[in-house]
């Protein structure tokens, strides 16, 4: 190799990013994404959700897009599974849990008089952190809801296997679909519920911390998975695993744990941006110091 070139490669690494810091997480999109487009599929305005009279998260207000991974991030305690909980009124559960503010799904008010939140929960699914399959046979897990919701019984082998391809796992299961899902893996078992989740057509899956209880083989499978899945689905994802959100999300919004006058502790959150741009050239010193490790 000439010497100009071999000086040129040297220099390369510092010539291609002008960051003064190395990044600790890998990105997968542009630093600067585009605009989205289209409406959004939620749209969160000055949300305050409280479990009685402790206000948990405070004053949060952001957009979330169509068929795009959301990562949620920061540290333990700032509300980011409380938030996502509002998203399918998950939080209406929860004894004394309420939400102050407004929150539109598709145009309309989540929170709404008329809404059949039995029905909005089919419209928007969710992962939790455990698999956690119903005590049926692996067919039954996918074929319980579409059935529940009034499926044809003819419709429903096209229904399982459609969902079980969908998430990597019909090859895997085909021959074995009778048996208990408790016979799967850790990972095999959160792709069934993600597939239990697809089978009634959901246009949004959230998910709950869905890998932190699985090795990293299984936790890469999930991740491609959710990759191939937002063609079709907005997905919504709360990790505390940066290299996670750095990988697999188009927009990361970063919540953070403030203290008020009373000694309280409570969520807000710092900054929502494209990925790359919170991993690589955050705007807020507070995020920045929680991607590099200073904080958190
Ligand atoms: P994160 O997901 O960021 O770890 P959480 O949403 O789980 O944070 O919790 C945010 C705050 O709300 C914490 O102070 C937590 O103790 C509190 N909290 C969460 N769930 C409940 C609940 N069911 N009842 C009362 N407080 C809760």
């Amino acid at each position: 190799m000439p010497d100009d070139a071999i000086a040129t490669a040297l220099e390369a690494p510092a010539a291609a990013t002008s960051l003064t810091r190395k990044p600790e997480v890998m990105v997968a999109g542009p630093a600067e994404r585009a605009e989205p487009t289209g409406q959004p599929v939620f749209s969160l305005n000055d949300v305050t959700v409280s479990y009685g009279s402790y206000r948990a998260v405070r004053h949060v207000t952001m957009d979330i897009w169509p068929q795009e991974i959301t990562a949620l991030i920061g540290p333990s305690g700032c509300g980011k599974s409380t938030l996502l909980r509002c998203l399918n009124r998950m939080n209406d559960l929860i004894p004394g849990a309420s939400v102050a503010g407004h929150i539109d799904f598709t145009g309309s008010d989540l929170y709404g008089a008329k809404v059949d939140v039995m029905d909005l929960r089919r419209h928007i699914g969710m992962v939790f952190q455990r698999p956690n399959p119903f005590p049926k046979s692996i067919y039954d897990n996918v074929a319980f809801a579409p059935k529940m919701n009034g499926a044809r019984r003819a419709d429903l082998p096209d229904i399982v296997e459609r969902s079980l391809r969908r998430t990597a796992l019909w090859d895997e299961v085909k021959d074995k679909l009778k048996q208990s899902a408790f016979s799967l893996s850790g990972g095999q078992q959160q792709r069934l519920c993600i597939a239990r989740a697809i089978a009634v057509e959901p246009s949004v899956i959230l998910m709950d911390e869905p890998c932190s209880a699985l090795d990293p083989i299984a936790t890469i499978r999930i991740e491609e998975l959710m990759t191939e899945l937002k063609n079709t689905y907005t997905i919504v994802i709360v990790t505390h695993n940066m290299q996670q959100a750095g990988r697999v999300s188009d927009r990361t919004a970063f919540l953070t744990a403030e203290v008020d006058e009373d000694g309280t502790r409570y969520g807000v959150l710092v900054e929502y941006d494209a990925t790359g741009k919170i991993f690589t050239n955050p705007s807020d010193r507070r995020t920045d110091d929680y991607v590099t490790g200073r904080f958190g």
